[in-house]
């Protein structure tokens, strides 16, 4: 199995650019304000609880797609707390 442990490390750090890239596009697009509390969000310390994640709108485990439509900046309190569950309020 050569070059096995290589190429997943590869794919590791792709998949880790790639977040980084959708968090600094989502980071822009919510002016850098959590999308369910609307506080500003920790750019730096990955233990505040205001540390900036990636949230799906709709769930993956509901059908919700890995797409920057389906992604919004949410802190990391907020994320936890909402955990798998859909907020059943509509949009404006
Ligand atoms: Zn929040």
């Amino acid at each position: 199995m050569k070059g096995c442990a290589r190429s997943t490390a590869d794919v590791g750090r792709r998949e880790m650019q790639r977040t980084k890239w959708t968090r600094a596009t989502l980071i822009r697009k919510h002016g850098g304000r959590c999308h369910l509390c609307n506080e500003p969000v920790d750019l730096k310390d990955p233990a505040s609880p205001r540390y900036a994640t990636i949230d799906h709108v709709v769930p993956l485990s509901r059908g919700g797609r890995d797409l920057l439509d389906n992604l919004a900046l949410a802190c990391r309190a907020c994320n936890e707390k909402k955990g798998a569950t859909m907020p059943q309020e509509p949009k404006p």
